[in-house]
């Protein structure tokens, strides 16, 4: 049996009606309600901006396997030693699922090196039909060819990003616009997934295929272990040791 995946879930509030009109809840429990029973996943933790270290203490970082970020308007206020923090955990393996307005939070340009929040924008209740670009790829295993959210916030290019590793989802929408929705990048030995749909005035994160590709893509941006390298000096060559030499 594969090892369950540690998951945790960063938002910059708890419970903010206005600043989350569709999630009374908040966005950390709409993530929970359909993840912390997912029987890929071992702890599921929760974290917010308010927390001390925003609820990233070198301990809960080192102790989970992927990173779930859903940030909107508080990205300045997120610590620049957190971000780093995060950065280099992510170098060093942890996956990492940028979620909706996370396209411009400091660890997402940080990671990607490019001013990613810069995209065309609208609030038009658009109808946004999400087009799978990669069938055969883990994260859209089951999503089928493409799904409708029926009212959504327009994302259109051009988008700032790098050149994605992979592009799996693309997005149009009722205004005209097209989107790169999911796509994927290596940093280090850390997997990242950026996926778009996800506003906050919508249930989207309630519907079964938006569920599916962030349970697809836990899986696949999990650590799936790698041997402790030693970045220093090697006296003796491979071929030395198979050889015998001292
Ligand atoms: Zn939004």
């Amino acid at each position: 049996m594969p090892k369950k995946i540690n998951v945790t879930t960063w938002n910059e509030e708890d419970v903010n009606p206005q600043y989350q009109p569709a999630y009374q809840e908040g966005m950390n429990n709409a993530f929970a309600a359909f993840l912390k029973d997912d029987e890929q996943i071992g702890t599921f933790r929760t974290a917010t901006l308010n927390q001390p270290e925003h609820g990233l203490s070198e301990e809960v970082l080192n102790d989970t396997d992927v990173l779930l970020w859903w940030g909107h308007i508080h990205h300045q206020l997120v610590d620049d030693a957190i971000v780093e923090r995060v950065r280099q955990r992510v170098l060093k393996g942890m996956g990492l699922l940028v979620l909706h307005s996370g396209h411009a939070s400091k660890i997402f340009k940080a990671l990607l090196g490019t001013n990613t929040e810069q995209l065309r924008w609208r609030e038009s209740h658009d109808r946004e039909r999400v087009w799978t670009i990669d069938h055969n790829h883990p994260i859209a295993a089951g999503v089928g060819e493409y799904f409708e959210i029926d009212q959504s916030e327009t994302y259109g290019e051009c988008f700032n990003i790098p050149t994605p590793d992979e592009l799996i989802f693309i997005s149009w929408y009722s205004g005209g616009e097209v989107f790169r929705s999911g796509c994927t990048f290596k940093r280090g030995r850390g997997k990242i997934f950026f996926f778009s749909p996800g506003h906050e005035s919508y249930r989207i994160y309630d519907m079964p295929p938006v569920q599916r590709i962030i349970k697809n893509a836990i899986g696949w941006a999990a650590p799936v272990g790698y041997p402790d390298i030693a970045y220093n000096e090697h006296k003796r060559s491979p071929e030395a040791i198979y050889l015998g030499h001292e």
